[in-house]
């Protein structure tokens, strides 16, 4: 994957997958939807990811731990698989933690470019792990987002992000509320189990776009509830984000607005330059999905991948038993 993103070029691989979920948001009605599985511990969680047109499946594997970087491992790892659904044969098995960093970012331009003002210049970027630096190629190559000012509570990961990036025009602050002030663009991407509360209602100002990424879990939030007052909220699909999502910690009938009804209709969006819009994303089953999509079309174009003896191939398909060299022989 690291070689594709690298022969490519990551503005080449955030506008491909750009372009994969704009077609699958668009045919939303058409999928076979679930929330993920999830399996906790105190530690963290393990989840499934399937979705499913009438004629693909994919599905995802990935973790959220976010004391793993003690043990050397990462916060969010993942793999994942792409078959063909009228014979389940699988066609695709990849890595899947660098391509969840990159349609994380895809995703974030996506749903800003339906809901930010188009003229949106200046980002804050609260968290500087490691989907960070995706999220700020992402909105610089793709949305023309020009000043990026970040804040993270271990200065190691801000001089890191700053390091990776030092063509940017990157300041590093000294807390959430510098990082935020004049910003059109907030993106809140944090990792640790518990109610955080990165933003407050007071440091919202007219007419910015939230685009809060790491509150993705029971029990894992990053908005204040005044926060979420403070404008029209939007969500990938509502039964995972009222569970995983920010918006947890509000009454059943919060209102909120699914993605795909503004792609159906644009008034479902932002009307005017002063509102708050927020995107209370938690990642949804239809983004792996659309990403492996893309990757499987990279792998096909371009002969990137290998091979791999992942299910049999028999002369006669009845004939598992003695395929695989069980019967016994009698002299
Ligand atoms: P990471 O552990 O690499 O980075 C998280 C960073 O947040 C760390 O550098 C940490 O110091 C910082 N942080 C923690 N508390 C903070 C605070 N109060 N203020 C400022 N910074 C703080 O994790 P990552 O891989 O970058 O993922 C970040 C989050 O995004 C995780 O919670 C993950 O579960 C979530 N995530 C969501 C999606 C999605 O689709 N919504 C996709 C991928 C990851």
């Amino acid at each position: 994957m690291a070689r594709l993103v690298r022969d490519l070029g990551l503005k080449t691989c955030l506008e491909g997958v750009v372009e994969k979920l704009e077609e699958d948001y668009s045919r939303w009605e058409t999928f076979q939807k679930v929330a993920r599985t999830a399996n906790h511990c105190d530690l963290g969680v393990v989840e499934l990811m399937p979705s499913s047109t009438d004629e693909e499946f994919a599905f995802k594997y990935v973790n959220g731990h976010p004391k793993n970087y003690l043990q050397g491992m990462s916060t969010v790892m993942a793999f994942g698989a792409l078959s063909d659904l009228r014979t389940g044969w699988p066609n695709l098995l990849s890595e899947m933690t660098l391509l969840t960093a990159i349609r994380t970012a895809a995703t974030s331009v996506f749903v800003a470019k339906l809901l930010a003002r188009p003229n949106s210049r200046r980002m804050a970027m609260i968290g500087c792990g490691s989907q960070s630096e995706f999220q700020i190629v992402a909105f610089n190559e793709l949305m023309g987002v020009r000043e990026f000012t970040v804040f993270d509570t271990d200065p190691h990961a801000a001089a890191k992000l700053n390091r990776n990036l030092g063509h940017l025009n990157i300041t590093v602050c000294e807390s959430t509320a510098e990082a935020v002030s004049g910003a059109d663009i907030v993106t809140t991407c944090t990792a640790d189990k518990l109610r955080a509360t990165i933003l407050t209602g007071d440091l919202i100002e007219p007419g910015m776009h939230i685009n809060a990424i790491g509150g993705d879990c029971p029990g894992k939030t990053e908005l204040a509830a005044d926060v979420l007052t403070k404008g029209r909220v939007y969500v990938e699909y509502e039964p995972q984000t009222r569970v995983e999502g920010d918006i947890q910690q509000m009454p059943a009938d919060f209102p909120v607005t699914e993605l795909w009804r503004v792609l159906e209709r644009p008034s479902e969006g932002r009307t005017t330059e002063t509102e708050v819009t927020i995107f209370d994303s938690v990642g949804f089953a239809l983004e792996d999905f659309s990403a492996l999509r893309w990757v499987y079309q990279m792998c096909q174009r371009h002969a990137y991948g290998e091979p791999i003896d992942l299910m049999p191939i028999m002369p006669d398909v009845k004939d598992l038993y003695g395929h695989s060299g069980l019967v016994l022989s009698l002299v």
